[in-house]
């Protein structure tokens, strides 16, 4: 549930004008002041080296366990590139599949603080062979000393990453901070990676890397991820398409108004549940409050919006719960929670890191963005991927995040492979604007936003020779742009094999192989070693992944 929360390092200039009410509203970023900060960085690429080494005759073991998988990283120091294993390796999670293969993450790191972005699988089969490793470690950090203390307080840190991503008043949650060892720009900083969340025209979900020696900024990121960007209008809202739709909801009593019937849904067994709540056109979160009816019709124009969220959110649920067996988002049943009627004409819907946001469109541009199952199922999928390989949001990890969104989107929306069909308003589709990506034919969409397109061709890529080369200022490195390439990949597997083996393949990719700084060519290594553990190697599934792969100029 969302918090009303006052910056610290803000109130005390909120209390010095006391006389002024408290602005609600969240300000716009200043966009302009942002990119002029992030465009003179350059990630580095080196400090977070990829690997996959696969064992021909794998060595067995009494059991999979991670004493038994840092046993072999030992033994095997020189394939990995992991000096001294032990001393830098902490275990993180260990998974078991369907498959009886077990998957143990580990996070490396040094003097006992992580190190961010950088962490290794060890995969053991049924036998408990440990059949082979994948990941990313950064290789400078054992010939370098880092110290891993702090000259600054976690509060000024904090202080810090609130100013300088403009952070309103008032905040959606409360900004955490971690101790992390963050490779940046040919150095290993030791640096508190603040969260901070809040609502307002432009919401942020940011990520802010605070140097823990000087107290600088030495990264940041939105991490908030949007159906796609498009400016608000003035427009008139419209009701979504007509559809009957069977609700699950819940009879309330209450003192004095009788019986009333909100939009809670508590029937599914481990679920906490499926709520939809009233964002009242407002991006105040204090006075939200379960979408409410008098009658157990939700059937007003102002109803409609809510009734497709509340039902698609079950769809989607159903689809990871019977397809993936995964309990929702996190996998251990934690509520979904859905946000309609969000900011006025507002055109986007978002996953903030909690939970899903939709706009009512302008009416011009979008109609509510509820109405669209592939929108539901694009959202709730960054949140299956926080939970599983957090794919960073930036440059192609955040395109993997992008795609895989948009993958799942049209596997659960399965009438075709375009995104975001059911959202187009009739002004839109009457310039020509019936979806904002294309699965099947990336190049036949025009990237409307100038800024974007302005790094390629002006259409969405299909192959590798089309890559946006974009700034993280723009799209955070072309995330939503890029997305395309790898999407088509996945258009032409699933050609070949069919939405359920593609999801299979896919979803196994995600929870099991990627990790949160994977990029193009190691998500290719991640979908086909699923494709190979699932339908084996040689098989006509691995080969469509290489085919689909091959077609689009990812090796
Ligand atoms: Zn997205």
């Amino acid at each position: 549930m969302k918090k009303k929360l006052i910056a610290p390092v803000l109130l005390s200039s909120a209390l010095l004008v006391g006389s002024i009410p408290v602005n609600v509203f969240a300000q716009p970023v200043n966009s302009s002041e942002i990119s002029s900060v992030q465009a003179s960085k350059e990630w580095n690429e080196k400090a977070s080296v990829p690997f996959f080494v696969k064992e021909k005759v794998a060595e067995k073991f009494s059991s999979s366990s991670s004493s038994n998988a840092l046993n072999y990283l030992k033994k095997n120091e020189d394939k990995t590139g992991i000096k001294n294993p032990d001393k830098h390796l902490k275990v993180k999670s260990i998974q078991k599949d369907e498959l009886g293969m077990t998957h143990v993450r580990f996070t490396q790191a040094i003097n006992g603080v992580n190190v961010e972005g950088s962490e290794v699988i060890a995969h053991f089969n049924k036998n408990h062979e440990l059949v082979s490793v994948n990941g990313r470690t950064n290789q400078t950090l054992a010939f370098e000393a880092v110290d891993t203390t702090a000259s600054i307080s976690r509060e000024a840190a904090l202080q810090a990453a609130l100013s300088s991503v403009n952070a309103p008043e008032e905040l959606t949650y409360e900004p955490t901070a971690e101790f992390v060892v963050y490779p940046f720009e040919k150095k290993n900083h030791t640096a508190y990676k603040v969260n901070v969340n809040f609502m307002g025209d432009e919401p942020g979900n940011w990520f802010v890397y605070v140097d823990a020696k000087s107290g600088k900024v030495i990264d940041k990121f939105n991490g908030l991820m949007h159906a796609d960007e498009h400016k608000t209008q003035t427009g008139s809202g419209k009701g979504v398409h007509g559809d009957h739709r069977e609700l699950h909801i819940t009879r309330v009593k209450e003192e004095n108004s009788g019986t009333k019937f909100a939009l809670a849904d508590y029937s599914h067994e481990n679920l906490e549940g499926i709520f939809t709540y009233d964002a009242t056109s407002d991006w105040d979160s204090s006075n939200d409050t379960l979408y409410m009816g008098n009658s157990a019709a939700f059937i007003s124009d102002y109803d409609r919006a809510a009734v497709d969220a509340h039902y698609n959110s079950e769809k989607v649920y159903e689809y990871y719960l019977n397809e993936h067996g995964r309990n929702s988002l996190d996998g251990e049943g934690m509520a979904i929670n859905s946000y309609v009627h969000m900011g006025v004409d507002y055109n986007n819907a978002f996953w903030n890191g909690r939970y899903m946001a939709y706009g009512d469109g302008d009416g011009e541009f979008f109609i509510p963005l509820s109405a669209g199952l592939d929108v539901a199922a694009h959202e709730m999928t960054h949140g299956v991927i926080s939970h599983t390989a957090n794919l960073a949001y930036r440059n192609q990890s955040g395109a993997l995040n992008e795609s895989f969104a948009d993958v799942f989107g049209a596997l659960v929306d399965d009438s075709d492979w375009e995104m975001g069909e059911d959202i187009m308003a009739p002004a839109a589709k009457a310039d020509g604007v019936t979806r904002l990506r294309s699965l099947s034919n990336p190049n036949s969409v025009i990237v409307s936003n100038p800024q974007r397109a302005a790094y390629g061709s002006g259409v969405y890529p299909d192959h590798m020779d089309e890559f946006y080369n974009m700034p993280l200022n723009v799209d955070n490195g072309g995330v939503h742009v890029n997305s395309s390439i790898t999407n088509h990949a996945a258009y032409l597997i699933g050609q070949e094999i069919g939405r359920e083996k593609l999801g299979k393949i896919y979803y196994r990719a995600l929870s099991v192989y990627l990790t949160s700084n994977s990029n193009f060519s190691e998500a290719r290594q991640a979908i086909v070693q699923s494709a190979i553990d699932l339908y084996g190697e040689g098989s006509e599934e691995e080969a469509a992944v290489q085919s689909g792969f091959d077609a689009v100029g990812i090796q």
